[in-house]
């Protein structure tokens, strides 16, 4: 049994708002990942079965190893096809958009969208939902926007009509958001969700290989050289920093989502209970950060790298030099330190 925890009201509104509309823009977030994709292909394809006009369209574009899902291929990817893209968006009736909170995670695109005279439709699992849309369906305690997609389109009563493809991006959302089940996934019903997605075809090791046996050879060679060279530990507080400059992603070729899961390696170090990632983009170093149990990166993000996020996942960017960035992380660390040195020691204990 799945709980109804996503209020009737806003499943009648975003019903509504899908009935009355013919023309549908999905709309998902800069460097989009699987719960991005996933959910914008799962609710693409499910307005496809009510006969709907749909178009997703992201602000960047998406890694090679999400290509095989079902209607990737139509994806329209803003930086590339921006002219086509903003035509789309000013004429669209209704803009749903999936897994960010406010409208800064769309880049460029931010404009178009806040000018568009569609209706919105915002569903995110992320905390602090911005106000730009008419309708906004926010739970951060969902492991994933593709849950909150499953559960929409259940409690609007089209279960029976969902593909097998539809089922098929809601895993990938699923499966990518909590690390193939191994964070944020403590939640029963994922389970129950995830139950009912197989029964509709879906198989999660095809999946499963698919997304994570997919990479190409110079992630792993950036990887390696990563891990040997670019990894600083701090022992006394259980936190490590890995930082990756221009010239280095260059070097090894990289392609968005090649560095996807690198933050989260070095939690797999005995003790470790902090890491952060930061690389170098064009004009500014764009930062993640992963922690265990009660050490709120999101917080720490926030407050020092305006950024955001979850409580053991968040982001964050700095118009800096890396040699800045990396000073600000030293000087900021410590103010972490009593959370985190009391999970360190939790974990070192067991
Ligand atoms: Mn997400």
């Amino acid at each position: 049994m799945i709980s109804k925890i996503i209020k009737e009201e806003l499943i009648q509104a975003a019903k509504e708002e899908i009935d009355s509309a013919n023309d549908i823009v999905i709309v998902s977030h800069i460097s989009p990942d699987g719960d991005a994709i996933g959910s914008s292909l799962a609710f693409a394809n499910f307005l496809g079965t009510l006969d709907k006009r749909v178009k997703v369209i992201v602000p960047t574009a998406y890694p090679d190893y999400f290509g095989w899902m079902p209607g990737a291929k139509d994806i329209l990817v803003y930086a590339e096809e921006k002219e086509k893209a903003d035509e789309i968006i000013k004429k669209t009736e209704l803009i749903i958009a999936l897994d960010f909170n406010v409208l800064k995670r769309i880049g460029d695109m931010a404009f178009c969208v806040a000018d568009a005279p569609a209706r919105k439709v915002l569903v995110d699992h992320h905390i602090d939902p911005g106000s730009f849309a008419d309708i906004v369906i926010s739970y951060p305690e969902m492991t994933s926007t593709a849950e909150m997609v499953f559960r929409l389109i259940c409690r609007m009563g089209y279960f029976t009509d969902m593909t097998k493809e539809c089922a098929e991006c809601i895993f990938v959302g699923l499966m990518t958001d909590t690390g193939s089940f191994s964070f944020n996934s403590n939640q029963s019903e994922i389970y129950s969700i995830v139950s009912e997605l197989i029964k509709k075809g879906v198989d999660k090791d095809e999946i499963h290989r698919r997304v994570y046996d997919n990479y190409s050879e110079s992630r792993f060679r950036l990887m390696g050289y990563m891990l040997t060279n670019k990894m600083k530990i701090y022992p006394e507080y259980g936190a490590a920093l890995m930082c990756l400059t221009k010239e280095e992603l260059d070097r090894y070729n990289y392609k968005p989502g090649d560095a996807e899961g690198f933050v989260n390696m070095p939690l797999s170090i005995k003790g470790i209970i902090f890491t952060a990632l930061f690389k170098e983009d064009e004009e500014k170093i764009r930062m993640s950060f992963r922690s265990q149990g009660d050490v709120p990166v999101n917080e720490f993000a926030a407050e020092y790298f305006t950024g955001g996020g979850h409580k053991n996942a968040a982001g964050g960017q700095l118009y800096v030099s890396m040699d800045e960035a990396v000073r600000i992380f030293e000087e900021k660390l410590p103010t972490l330190a009593e959370c985190m040195i009391a999970e360190r020691d939790r974990q070192l204990s067991i």
